[in-house]
């Protein structure tokens, strides 16, 4: 058995679970994470029943990858 044998993720994207429902299919199921869109990154709260967008904010520009002057130290 070699690692070829694994997928390789391309990032292992941390998904929040969120209290609300959606404003689409009325579903209660919401989850936070990032999405490439058009115009860059957004960090988006979407509903995992309809995929509808409750929530959409501008995210880091480079996605995963975090710029020094985007950090907040
Ligand atoms: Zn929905």
């Amino acid at each position: 058995m070699t690692d070829d044998a694994w997928p390789h993720p391309v990032a292992v994207v941390p998904r929040e679970p969120v209290e609300g429902k959606c404003p689409e299919c009325g579903g209660g199921h919401l989850e936070r994470y990032p999405v490439l869109s058009d115009g860059g990154w957004y960090m988006s709260v979407k509903c995992q029943e309809c995929l509808c967008s409750v929530e959409r904010v501008p995210w880091n520009r480079l996605g995963y990858i975090m710029l020094p002057e985007d950090v907040i130290l």
